[in-house]
């Protein structure tokens, strides 16, 4: 049965005075402080999805045996809100990632939500925060949805209940002080994601497995970790958590096609749109780590790219490894990238054209202007 006439129940209450909200706004970072209010669903296998609510953010209760504690059933989202010129507050595309939380919910033997609840559940949640989405430059309010399995129970098999939540924390510009090119870590030890594993679905786990990987790439120099199909060490699968896209000088954009391996990015799609509208080629396929080597040194891979809705675009400088150092030197960030960039963020703030339909308001102009 598709619930779309759940109704919820709210509880509001002010966590933080106005005077230390507005203190945390002026400069939150990102992922340090959480807004007033949080949402919570509960689903079981008898009943479906019920008791929705928006609470007062804080601890939630916890049974020790809870399945999501032993056996890591647990899915996320992440997207955001923003405020544009006129007041108003949009989200951006959020039926996609209600989408791709039923596609990992599907993998993770967790419960598909309705696509109109989950978006029903953003807009209560960003409307009784509204106060917190800031109006600084590239600042914006970063939402968390996530899906746990919370049954008591330690047998080993999916869950038969289960607590949608979202938390929403108000995000800075990822780069202060501009955009700043990143060198990559090539992790040869570590693999994410391997065939007919987890490796497509936005789930905990995998970012668990990333997490000492990514203390390599730090251990050397370097900001974020490149992964590579464990079949071939030479197929590019993604970062951490982030998307790939290599430039080609010609204006072609390739970036690796969605093998199952590899998340599917809403900002990847996002920007395959936006550089078709302009005339550019992108292809999807496979790409190797020879092949960027290769093209960089023959001159005919001019920038290199990270992607997701935390950083936008993260331009590469350098893909470091073992015996291996590929490097745009002063070339990065490039051209193409910052355009691209700039497009992208000019949709979801307001200054460009919506051409595709992709904002979702929350808070009308009229509304927001009088907060
Ligand atoms: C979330 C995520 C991305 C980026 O997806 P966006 O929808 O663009 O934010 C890329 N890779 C991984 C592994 C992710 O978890």
């Amino acid at each position: 049965m598709v619930m779309t006439d759940l109704q919820f129940t709210r509880t509001e209450a002010q966590r933080l005075s106005d005077a230390e909200r507005e203190a945390i706004l002026r400069d939150p970072g990102f992922g340090n402080h959480f807004t007033d209010h949080m949402i919570s669903i509960v689903w079981t296998k008898d009943a479906g999805w019920h008791d929705a609510e928006v609470l007062p953010y804080g601890p939630i209760p916890m049974d020790p045996a809870s399945s999501v504690l032993h056996y890591g059933q647990e899915i996320f989202e992440g997207l955001k809100a923003y405020r544009r010129p006129d007041g108003s507050v949009v989200t951006f595309r959020p039926d996609a990632n209600a989408r791709r939380l039923n596609d990992s919910a599907r993998r993770l033997a967790l419960p598909e939500i309705p696509e109109e609840l989950f978006v029903a559940a953003i807009d209560a949640l960003v409307s009784a925060d509204a106060a917190w989405v800031p109006s600084g430059e590239d600042q914006s309010l970063y939402l968390r949805p996530f899906l746990i399995a919370d049954e008591s129970f330690l047998g080993v098999r999916a869950a038969e209940r289960a607590r949608f939540l979202i938390i929403a924390s108000p995000a800075g510009p990822y780069f202060t002080g501009g955009v700043q090119p990143v060198s990559i870590w090539l992790s040869d030890e570590h693999s994410r994601a391997g065939r007919g594993g987890t490796g497509a679905a936005k789930c905990g786990g995998n970012y668990a497995a990333s997490l000492l990987p990514q203390q390599v790439a730090a251990e050397n120099g370097c900001q974020q970790v490149l992964f590579t199909d464990s079949a071939t060490d030479d197929t590019i699968d993604e970062l951490g958590g982030m998307n790939l896209f290599l430039v080609r000088s010609d204006g072609t954009l390739v970036t690796p096609r969605l093998n199952g391996n590899i998340l599917d990015g809403i900002t990847r799609r996002s920007l395959i749109q936006l550089a078709r509208d302009r005339g550019h080629a992108v292809e999807e396929r496979e790409v190797t780590v020879s092949e960027w080597r290769e093209g960089v040194e023959q001159g005919t891979i001019t920038e290199a790219f990270a992607c997701g809705t935390a950083a936008v675009i993260t331009p590469i400088r350098s893909l470091k490894g073992v015996g291996l150092d590929i490097d745009f030197g002063d070339r990065a960030p490039g051209r193409l990238t910052m355009s691209l960039r700039e497009e992208l963020t000019g949709i979801q703030f307001g200054a460009g054209e919506d051409r595709h339909g992709w904002l979702h308001v929350v808070v009308p102009a009229t509304e927001g202007a009088t907060r």
